[in-house]
């Protein structure tokens, strides 16, 4: 498949219509992201394994989980899981110049391979910890994405976010499954929405 090829599959069938997001999908490269020996499958709609057993979402996933975080130019954005760092790249098309991405990976070599990938990207600031208790230096945010699969949904993560924020997040007991949750933030009741089945490498809690 070829780019174009994925963004025609989406807007044919509705899957993505946001024009942020899709214009940030057009813009980032994610051959640049992907293992060398992985370039030629940049743009089959499929995870691809990184280093560490760990991967990068398939496109579909990335640009599901973008256009339900609703994010846009100016935001404060923390991301959990920064892997190859091609969602934050994404995020920080959409943010522009005037926002910025806050991602977190935890392990060093995952690290060393975004902050490679990243070079180009000056609004995104990569930080080698673990994020699962989130950033509370930099909280509150606009907008929190966690790239990989919760067991539950973290408190410390809910207050690191402003009131009207939304936080996305892949939670589930079992290793194979999980449901997107997207949760608004509100002065109230916090409203979920379950976005459907996804697969995630787990997050890491100490
Ligand atoms: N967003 C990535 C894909 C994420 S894969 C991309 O665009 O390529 C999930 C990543 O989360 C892995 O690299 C894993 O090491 C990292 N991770 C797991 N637990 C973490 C934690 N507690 N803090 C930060 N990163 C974590």
């Amino acid at each position: 498949m070829q780019k174009q090829d994925l963004i025609n599959y989406w807007k044919d069938n509705y899957i993505i219509t946001d024009k942020r997001a899709l214009e940030a999908f057009r813009r980032v490269p994610r051959e640049n992201f992907v293992l060398p020996q992985y370039k030629d499958q940049s743009y089959e709609d499929i995870a691809l394994p990184t280093l560490q057993n760990q991967t990068i979402s398939q496109p579909t996933t990335v640009l599901i989980m973008t256009q339900a975080l609703e994010a846009k130019p100016g935001q404060k954005i923390l991301e959990v899981g920064a892997g190859s760092g091609y969602q934050a790249a994404i995020l920080s098309e959409i943010v522009k110049e005037k926002g910025i991405i806050y991602t977190t990976e935890i392990l060093k070599e995952l690290y060393d391979f975004a902050k490679n990938n990243l070079i180009k990207y000056k609004n995104i600031k990569l930080l080698h910890t673990d994020g699962s208790k989130g950033l509370s230096k930099f909280a509150p945010f606009d907008r929190i994405i966690v790239t990989a699969a919760a067991k539950k949904i973290p408190d410390i993560l809910l207050e690191q976010l402003k009131t009207q924020g939304i936080l996305l997040i892949p939670v589930g007991e079992s290793f194979y499954v999980q449901q997107m949750l997207k949760i608004k933030k509100t002065k109230e009741k916090n409203i979920i929405e379950n976005l459907g089945d996804f697969v995630f490498v787990p997050l890491r809690q100490g």
